[in-house]
């Protein structure tokens, strides 16, 4: 088998910069080039570690045509690491379908010699339920809810959910998913906001106490939300 390149997938902060990995940092000052979700956004963080390099944008519109460029990289030994904008690259980001086609490119009936290599860290998946206090021993994770086709099956899905279920969700949304959720009769969520920033809050109880909470603050919507609907 030929030795060539390593795509190493690099997970990024999801608001302190300080949530990173020493691997990562390694990863990222050693490698040939970052792909990167919007290349504006890592240069953020790549100034507080003072790592300069070659950086590409690779978004969900151009992720295809940038993993031909990258599978050319690999095969010329390059290491390539890839971030999105926050969080675990593929995790309602952009970065599967590339990996994938890496993955085939390489299959290992190939004899190519490309390495694909997680790099783990944050997810707000993963650091929201760490401090929902519930019983995590199963979960679904539907991502963001589609908005239009599909929501209401996706929604009557997880009504009748035994195990909790956890969503992503813009502050525009929130108080139209709670409405949702209360005409659904759920009866208690947890709502884990703008974790790992100043502004870090979670809210539980009843949808009713809720709603009724975010009501009372308008401020309050406002950030990156985790949504945990409870059995
Ligand atoms: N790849 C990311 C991950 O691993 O969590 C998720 C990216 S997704 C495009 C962005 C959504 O994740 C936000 O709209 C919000 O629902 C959630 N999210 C990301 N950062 C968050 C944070 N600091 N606090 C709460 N939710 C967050």
């Amino acid at each position: 088998m030929t030795n060539t390149g390593t795509l190493s997938i690099v997970a990024t902060p999801i608001g302190n910069l300080e949530d990173i990995t020493l691997r990562a940092l390694r990863t990222l000052k050693e490698c040939d080039v970052i792909y990167a979700e919007d290349t504006r956004i890592i240069s953020k963080l790549l100034a507080r570690y003072q790592i300069k390099k070659p950086l590409q944008r690779l978004d969900a519109a151009t992720e295809m045509q940038k993993a031909d460029e990258i599978i050319a990289r690999l095969e010329a030994g390059e290491h390539v690491a890839y971030v999105s904008d926050a969080g675990t690259p593929g995790i309602s980001d952009p970065g599967a379908r590339m990996v994938r086609a890496v993955r085939e490119h390489s299959h290992i009936l190939k004899n190519v010699g490309i390495t694909i290599e997680a790099i783990p860290g944050p997810s707000a998946l993963t650091t929201a339920l760490s401090i929902a206090g519930l019983d995590t021993t199963g979960f679904t994770f539907l991502g963001f809810l589609p908005h239009k086709k599909g929501r209401q099956t996706a929604l009557k899905k997880l009504a009748s959910s035994d195990i909790p279920v956890v969503l992503y969700e813009s502050p525009h949304r929130i108080i139209k998913l709670l409405d949702e959720l209360e005409a659904l009769r759920i009866s208690s969520v947890t709502i884990a906001r703008e974790l790992t920033k100043i502004h870090e809050e979670v809210t539980s109880g009843t949808v009713g106490d809720v709603q009724a909470y975010f009501k009372a603050h308008p401020d309050h919507v406002r950030g990156e939300f985790v949504v945990i609907i409870e059995p």
